[in-house]
């Protein structure tokens, strides 16, 4: 490999999170009957006239702010004129020379560890094409309109990622972005968050870019790592065989871990692109744009390096707490009530209500627990009122109910009150019998404590280990 140096440029397709089509009214879920929900218009049926979904652009606008780009103010539909099976009106609406965002960046972070800028040449607006699903059972492929004018927005890169790692992380940068802003919904499985990798190589120093061949359409993170590092291998025996890389559309397989030749490359001009007499130009003004900067959430960029200067919390931390919007949103309630250390706070957040909340998120977050209810919770175990090992169990307790928050507390904690006696007394009874573990712990040998507060735990089941220790510890100083 050190001869040679690889060049990645990502062409991102984004499902946009909208009820209905781009250009109709009928919907977009995903899953249902196939060939229920393509209407007249997503097939384009003569006599159909396809009308815009505003909500498209709003969304687009915001994605361009997310990266820095240019918003432009007139942004042409093209049709994108091709046959194939799951398209078969013939030709799909996109964007070519008059995108709705061009230009901005990302920053990601380098094979080494530094900051890396990476470019984005634009973003259009276009619809999906319906889906082929091919069986091998019986020897046919079915064809599904459904998916057919789903709004997409297509994020295109400059060539200008140099690993698979760094491709990676330049395309989970994205999917946090959109799935933060809620542009989509990012289901990679669904399709809603799907990528293309162009690949080529060049002699390490070389300022010419090698020939390229497209990875169509990956939908997980590991397997555009899998495929690109696969292909880059197969780019470089090639050329070291003295042979050429043909410029064509390859296919991962991700059960054999290769790619495989699916079609050769179409030109722009094979697409006979033409602007869209159905639609009209999408004009937008600096005001509009003002005003969805105004109301678009801090990036999860600059709330983590907030989360840094002023909590303190570990990377690990931040990228559980920017995972999820609801996730995020809960964490700054409690973090704004507490007035523990963020760091335990977290942890307390982490190891107990995100961890629930991750197995069985089927309801909102808030209407599952109140992050005042949770932060008055963690304030009585940390002064002690109740014990940390209660936490599951009230959890458990509250979880979707309605249920007053300062009764549970009160509860547990005239139980653990209850509790303590009992552990006094039997302290006392297991320091009484056990004189020579006594004698090891005054001559220095404090790891012996354990036995103690393993005797204790034998017939304390449940009880806090920590709180007993110290309780031991006392009792043996006082002796
Ligand atoms: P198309 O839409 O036909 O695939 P584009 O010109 O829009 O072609 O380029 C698509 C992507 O391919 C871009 O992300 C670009 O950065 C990338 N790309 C172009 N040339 C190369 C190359 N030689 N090596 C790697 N990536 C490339
Ligand atoms: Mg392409």
């Amino acid at each position: 490999m050190s001869d040679w140096e690889c060049v990645i440029g990502l062409e991102i397709h984004v499902q946009l999170l909208t009820k209905s089509k781009i250009f109709s009214a009928s919907s977009t879920a995903y899953g249902k009957e196939p060939n229920k929900q393509a209407s007249y218009v997503d097939l384009g049926m003569p006599g159909t006239l396809p009308v815009l979904n505003n909500i498209v652009i709003k969304k687009a606008v915001e994605f361009g702010l997310a990266i820095n780009a240019n918003i432009t103010n007139r942004s042409i539909f093209a049709r994108k004129n091709y046959f194939y099976p799951d398209l078969p009106k013939n030709y799909q609406i996109s964007q070519l020379d008059f995108p709705i965002v061009e230009g901005g960046y990302i920053e990601i972070e380098d094979d080494c560890g530094n900051n890396k800028k990476i470019n984005i040449t634009r973003a259009h607006l276009e619809e999906d094409a319906g889906k082929s699903i091919h069986s091998d059972e019986n020897n046919c492929t079915y064809i599904d309109l459904n998916r057919a004018g789903t709004p997409l927005l297509e994020i295109v890169s400059e060539p200008e990622m140099k690993s698979a790692t760094e491709a990676v992380s330049y395309m989970k940068k994205i999917h946090n972005i959109v799935t933060y802003l809620e542009i989509s919904d990012g289901n990679m499985q669904e399709g809603s968050f799907r990528c293309d990798a162009n690949v080529s190589i060049r002699k390490s120093g070389e300022k010419k870019l090698g020939t390229r061949t497209e990875l169509k359409n990956i939908n997980s993170f590991k397997f555009v790592e899998k495929a690109i590092n696969y292909e880059i291998q197969r780019q470089i025996d090639l050329l070291e065989d003295g042979k050429k890389i043909k410029q064509e559309t390859r296919l991962y397989d991700e059960n054999k871990n290769i790619t495989k030749s699916m079609r050769s490359k179409e030109e722009a001009n094979d697409y006979r692109y033409f602007p869209d007499p159905d639609l009209l130009p999408i004009e937008i003004d600096n005001e509009y744009i003002l005003k969805i900067k105004k109301l678009m959430p801090d990036l999860p960029d600059v709330k983590s390096k907030f989360y840094k200067s002023k909590y303190d919390l570990t990377d690990e931390q931040i990228n559980i707490i920017l995972s999820n919007k609801e996730i995020t949103n809960f964490a700054d309630k409690i973090l704004l009530l507490s007035k523990i250390s963020a760091k335990r706070l977290i942890n307390h957040f982490i190891s107990s209500v995100y961890l629930k909340f991750n197995k069985e998120n089927s309801l909102a977050l808030e209407d599952l627990i109140k992050p005042n209810d949770f932060y008055l919770i963690i304030d009585s175990i940390e002064k002690k009122v109740i014990s940390k090992i209660n936490l599951k169990e009230i959890l458990d307790k509250i979880w979707g109910e309605n249920i007053n928050i300062s009764s549970v507390i009160e509860n547990y904690s005239s139980r653990n009150e209850n509790n303590l006696d009992m552990i006094d007394d039997l302290i006392k009874k297991i320091i009484e019998k056990n004189e020579k573990q006594v004698k090891e712990y005054k001559s220095g040998k404090t790891k012996i404590v354990g036995f103690f507060v393993g005797q204790v735990l034998k017939d304390a089941k449940g009880s806090d280990p920590s709180v007993i220790k110290d309780k031991i510890i006392s009792y043996l100083d006082l002796i």
